[in-house]
Order: structure tokens, then C-alpha cells, then sequence
């Protein structure tokens, strides 16, 4: 399969390619081979399950942080403080795609033989899709819960407020399963929507839910224009110098896991919450609050803990749907279903993610020849 270019001027790119791309990109600025897999990798990944405001369309804003020195190659974290089940670790600034995969296997290997641990993350790069990082604690068979905030992004606005003083903060919990099925992944920013599907719908694709903005004046729209205010020509809309704000989901409810999202990977892992009033712009990076769980640990031997999970999956499913022919879906399950046809379709890219992927690949020095060659 080669890239498709649609009528509207978008493009369907398969996986491999796309990946190469990116790999060689970050090889070229100055990421070791390893590294620079890896961010393809955890991109594309990201796309494959639909969730494209976290994948390949990061590519050009991660070469300007490595330019600019806000992110930086291939980091060995730092373990500040450690015990038995607990590490409170330094990323440094080093890539998500690293520094998260080390944090990980700092908080696995204890969970497997401890039963539980916690793992602290601060000053880590943009973790992209934190659903990795479940599945990654479920290869070894471990619950986990993940609680992430954006040091730096303000770009959420509390319930009942207009300013900005949170970020999209995701959080995400996994639940491994056995015999090849996979773990099941909740997933989710507590805004609204991410920032990327406000782009998507102020670039005349889906529309926001009608919940999604608040504007100056405290309106409630699903009109993404507030966020961004007014695009100079030639410029990219930037969603941080508008004059609204997105929302927390949920109103009330979403809004305090949102704050909980900020005492935990902001303020308790020693990252640093969003903003604070004497230093509202502070330097950008992810806090990750990890807990990994054991199901052994809590007297399951076997598959116990799986099989009553499984009862659990089918009981719920077995909800009516509210419309006919539609399915009640578990966490998860729509990732899984749109990474089955992207992998045989490929990845839909807008054009200009497409064409600003392709000139980060030239400004870092890959020529248009080596392009052409891995697109065909
Ligand atoms: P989403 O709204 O598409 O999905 C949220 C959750 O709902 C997922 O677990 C999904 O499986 C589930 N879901 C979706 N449709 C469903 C249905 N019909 N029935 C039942 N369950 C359903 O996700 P999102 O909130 O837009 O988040 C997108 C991504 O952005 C996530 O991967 C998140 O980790 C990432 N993110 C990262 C950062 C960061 O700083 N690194 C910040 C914010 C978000």
C-alpha cells in the first residue's frame, strides 16, 4: 500500500512508512536510533488507535522542543528517592516516549515482586498517549492506574470559572487479562475533548459537543474559535492565545479529577501543578502518578481475578443498546476496533499534518529522494 491523496486534499499513509519517517527524522536531530524508534513507534501507535491529536501530527512540535532544548535526547532518568515499592524519579526533561518506558519498568519490576509499588515522574517530556504506559504494566500482568498533569499548559478552565488554570490532564487506569486477550485500557483527558479534535473542528471537520468551550464571557459553546482567538495569516492556529478556554468534562465532577490530577502528578510527585500565581507560565513538562497492582498480591491465584473481570465485560455488554444496532463498548474497545482498520487501511492524515511532517523530515536533512524511496 502507498499514500493515498484523497479528493479533499487529506491522505491515507500506511503504518510502516509513516514510521520510518519519523525514525529517521529524529535519528537525523540527534536522537540515538533507539530513541527515535521508539517516538515513531509510540506516534503511530497512537494513531493506529485513533487517537490522532496524540500521534504523528506531535512529530514537528517534538523536533522544535529538541531544538529549542525543552525536551532532550536520550535521558537516563534519575532515581531520587527509592524503596522497596515506591521511586520518585527525575525524567530531566528526556523524551515521554523514554523516560515513561524507564519509569515503567522501574514501578513493574517492584510491583512483580512486592505486590505493589508507586512510581513518582516529574519533569518528563510529553508523554503522548498515556494508555502506553497501562499497557506496558499489563504485559506483566499488572493493574495499574496512571494520574498525569501538564506543567505549563493552561488551556482548561475550572467548573464555574472562565480563566485558564489546568491542562487536559489525562487519566488512565489498565487491567490485564490472560491467554493473548488484551488488557482492557481506560484512557481518557479530563477535558472535554483534547485540544487536537478543537483544531480538527475549527479546520471545518467533526464538531465540538456543544459543552466543549467557555468563552471570554463565560458563555458555554461548542464554537472552537474562543480558544484559539484570531490566526495571523500564514500562521498555525495556536490553542494559547485565545481568549476562552476548553472545559473539564463532567462539569463539576470532571473538573475535581482534573485538580486531583494536579495534587497527584503535579504536586505530590514533586513535577509542579499547572501554573501557580506568582509564576503562571512555568516550563512545560508531564508529572506521572503511577500505581501498579499485583492481582496475586490480593489472593488471586490463577486466573480468578480474569475470569471474574471477563463475567463482568459480558454481563455489562449485555446492556440494550440506546440505538438500534448500536453496542455498549468496554474501555478500550474502540482503540482496538480502529486500530484493526487502520492497520489494513492506514493512518488518515489532514494535509497540512501531512505537509508539516514532510518538511520537519527535510529541514532535519533527509532528501526528498530518501522520502520518495520509503514512501514507495
Ligand atoms: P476519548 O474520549 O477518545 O476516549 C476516552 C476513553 O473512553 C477511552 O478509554 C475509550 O476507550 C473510551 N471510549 C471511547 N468511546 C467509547 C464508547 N463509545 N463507549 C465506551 N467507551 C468509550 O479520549 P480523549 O479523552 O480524547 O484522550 C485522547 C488521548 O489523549 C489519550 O490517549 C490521553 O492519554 C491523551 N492525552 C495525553 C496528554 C499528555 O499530556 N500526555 C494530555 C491529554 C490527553
Amino acid at each position: 500500500m502507498s499514500v493515498i491523496e484523497n479528493a479533499d486534499g487529506s491522505v491515507t499513509v500506511p503504518a510502516e512508512p509513516l514510521k520510518s519517517i519519523i525514525s529517521e527524522t529524529f535519528s537525523k536531530l540527534g536522537c540515538s536510533r533507539a530513541e527515535a524508534t521508539r517516538i515513531a513507534e509510540r506516534l503511530a501507535g497512537a494513531n493506529l488507535r485513533g487517537h490522532d491529536s496524540h500521534g504523528v501530527i506531535r512529530a514537528p512540535r517534538y523536533a522544535n522542543y529538541l531544538q529549542e532544548g525543552t525536551q532532550v535526547a536520550d535521558v537516563q532518568v534519575d532515581i531520587k528517592i527509592e524503596n522497596e515499592t515506591l521511586a520518585v524519579i527525575d525524567g530531566k526533561f528526556g523524551f515521554g516516549q523514554t523516560v515513561g518506558e524507564q519509569t515503567v519498568d522501574i514501578g513493574t519490576k517492584k510491583a512483580v515482586k512486592n505486590g505493589i509499588a508507586i512510581t513518582a515522574l516529574q519533569n518528563s517530556g510529553h508523554l503522548g498517549r498515556i494508555g502506553d504506559w497501562a499497557e506496558r504494566a499489563a504485559e506483566k500482568g499488572l493493574v495499574s492506574i496512571h494520574m498525569v498533569n501538564v506543567r505549563g499548559s493552561l488551556i482548561v478552565a475550572p467548573f464555574g470559572g472562565i480563566d485558564r488554570r489546568m491542562s487536559t490532564s489525562p487519566f488512565c487506569a489498565g487491567i490485564p487479562m490472560n491467554n493473548g486477550e488484551e488488557p482492557i485500557i481506560l484512557d481518557m483527558a479530563t477535558s472535554v475533548v483534547a485540544e487536537g479534535k478543537a483544531l480538527v473542528a475549527l479546520k471545518g471537520g467533526k464538531p465540538l459537543p456543544e459543552d466543549a468551550i467557555v468563552t471570554e464571557d463565560g458563555k458555554i459553546t461548542g464554537d472552537p474559535n474562543p480558544l484559539y482567538g484570531e490566526t495571523k495569516q500564514g500562521m498555525f492556529p495556536n490553542p494559547n492565545e485565545g481568549p476562552g478556554a476548553l472545559r473539564a468534562f463532567g462539569n463539576h465532577k470532571g473538573s475535581g479529577l482534573n485538580f486531583l490530577m494536579e495534587m497527584m502528578a503535579g504536586a505530590l510527585t514533586g513535577s509542579g501543578c499547572a501554573g501557580t500565581i506568582s509564576e503562571p507560565k512555568r516550563r512545560f513538562c508531564n508529572g506521572m502518578f503511577s500505581i501498579y497492582l499485583s492481582p496475586e498480591a490480593f489472593g488471586h491465584s490463577d486466573d480468578s481475578f480474569v475470569s471474574e473481570v471477563r463475567s463482568y465485560v459480558e454481563f455489562l455488554k449485555s446492556s440494550r443498546p440506546t440505538e438500534p444496532g448500536g453496542k455498549v463498548l468496554i474501555p478500550g474497545e474502540k482503540e482496538r476496533q480502529t486500530m484493526t482498520e487502520r492497520l489494513e487501511n492506514g493512518l488518515p492524515l489532514a494535509q497540512e499534518a501531512w505537509k508539516d511532517i514532510l518538511n520537519t523530515a527535510r529541514n532535519a536533512g533527509i532528501s526528498q529522494s530518501t522520502i520518495d524511496h520509503i514512501l514507495n
